[in-house]
């Protein structure tokens, strides 16, 4: 994975966002329709496809699936499209060999380079830090920032939790999860600086009674999107050395089948020391 064309695709977006002067909830479409790209509905072929770009000589088309009714999910899955439309070689590479229609599965659930750039400038077009960050001042941290920050960038609340751990000062973790195994997490520059600090890998098992994983036992919990929140101990979690008060939020995410967790550890402020 090359890491630099992952933050040059997030910047490319952020500095479209600048450019237009355009403010949250980010106008996807006025991005679009100003390059005279048409946007529609389009019911999946297959499960999992998100979207699609098409081309017809120099004209550009997107479709968008609509079996995810999250209307978050879908303004990410156009966005990860004009990434394949704006961003340096895609267009080459999505239309190889004279192909016409390109199909995406959105959603940082990939290894692939290409559709991973178009996530990052997806993540950067609805979430460009420079409103991003003083967003995040205006809420408390933890899953309250997650739900606010998604709710004025309509976008999901996944990708306002990942975005929300990649720039958040404030030594958070987040973990996406079904049944016992770790989907993912990401965590905040500040989580990973503590002592001892090592990363929740993906596809092991969630630490045994925890929130989360007594919270996954009942399926009815995800599908009706329950919340359930208690303090956890981080040292299980990231392997951390000191004890730090640390709080475990929970939430159900509905027809995506999946739970997110919101770990934050209350770091003593090192300015309120004297
Ligand atoms: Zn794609």
């Amino acid at each position: 994975m090359d890491e630099l064309k992952l933050k040059s695709a997030t910047q490319f977006a952020e500095k479209l966002v600048k450019d237009a002067g355009l403010q949250f909830p980010i106008d996807i479409l006025s991005i679009a329709q100003e390059r005279n790209i048409l946007v529609a509905a389009k019911p999946a072929s297959s499960k999992g496809v998100s979207g699609m770009l098409i081309r017809s000589g120099n004209d550009f088309a997107i479709a968008y699936a609509t079996h995810i009714k999250s209307e978050g999910f879908q303004r990410f899955s156009i966005a990860h499209e004009l990434g394949h439309y704006f961003l340096d070689g895609h267009p080459e590479e999505v239309f190889r060999n004279g192909a016409t229609m390109h199909e995406s599965k959105a959603g940082f659930g990939t290894v692939d380079q290409i559709e991973l750039e178009a996530d990052h400038f997806a993540a950067g077009l609805h979430m460009p830090s420079h409103l991003f960050n003083a967003a995040t001042a205006k809420f408390s941290d933890g899953l309250e920032a997650v739900q606010g920050l998604a709710k004025l960038c309509n976008t999901s609340l996944t990708a306002a939790a990942i975005r929300y751990a990649e720039l958040a000062e404030a030594a958070v973790a987040i973990v996406l999860s079904h049944g016992q195994t770790v989907d993912y997490c990401f965590s905040s520059e500040s989580m990973r600086r503590i002592k001892g600090y090592r990363h929740l890998k993906k596809g092991v098992l969630l630490p045994k009674n925890t929130t989360t994983s007594n919270f996954n036992k009942h399926p009815e919990n995800i599908a009706s999107g329950l919340e359930m929140s208690d303090s956890t101990d981080p040292s299980i979690w990231f392997h951390i050395d000191d004890e730090i008060d640390s709080s475990e939020e929970v939430i159900g995410l509905g027809e995506y089948g999946r739970t997110l967790t919101v770990i934050t550890a209350e770091i003593p402020d090192e300015d309120e020391e004297n």
